[in-house]
């Protein structure tokens, strides 16, 4: 029989560069990405159906009501969620799929899906992430203020997580979630 591929939810606060631990690993073709629907506004370069499906908010409570996701959040006065079809299939197919989300989000898929692996990013230290958003340049003042509270909150929840990867280098830290993997898969 085959068997279900793994869900990974990999979190960590804005900024610790985990968009491109996760498009590095996608580039690897071992792993699909969900892509998350979303209230907020695309970012310039953002193309709905790709980075997300940009929905409004009538149509994102319409998908709740439907059970459409695997899990869903607010975060910083928009809401995010999984959704559950595309994801499920692909388990189904033996596929791992990557789930880049909140702490919020990770709860709930924890509790609904409790085989599945969780791995937190961490910036190497608060200077850095804060460079790193600031560096961005997509986003207001205010915007990153919120986001950076937001980081500081996020940080301590990293014990919840199976794993914590520091992303200093890029290539080190997709290794080392590759290897995780792989280890993870070779359990299963
Ligand atoms: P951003 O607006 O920077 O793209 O994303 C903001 C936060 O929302 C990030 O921490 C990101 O991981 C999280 N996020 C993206 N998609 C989802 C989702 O489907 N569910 C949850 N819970 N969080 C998400």
């Amino acid at each position: 029989m085959k068997n279900k591929g793994l869900l990974v939810v990999i979190s960590g606060p804005a900024g610790t560069g985990k968009g491109t631990v996760v498009t590095e690993l996608q580039k690897s073709g071992n792993v699909c990405v969900s892509v998350s629907a979303t209230t907020r506004s695309p970012r310039a370069g953002e193309v709905d159906g790709r980075q997300y499906h940009f929905l409004t908010r009538e149509a994102f409570l319409q998908m709740i009501e439907e059970n459409g996701f695997l899990e869903y959040a607010e975060y910083v006065g928009n809401f995010y969620g999984s959704p559950k079809k595309q994801a499920e299939e692909w388990m189904q197919e033996g596929k791992d799929v990557i789930l880049e989300i909140e702490v919020q989000g990770c709860q709930q898929v924890k509790k609904n899906y409790p085989s599945c692996i969780s791995i937190f990013i961490l910036p190497p230290s608060e200077e850095v992430l804060e460079q790193r958003l600031r560096g961005r340049g997509t986003e207001t003042e205010e915007v990153i203020q919120k986001r950076l509270a937001r980081a500081k909150e996020e940080m301590p929840l990293s014990k919840e997580y199976d794993y914590v990867v520091v992303n200093d280098r890029l290539e080190d830290c997709v290794a080392e979630i590759a290897a995780i993997l792989q280890k993870e898969k070779s359990k299963a």
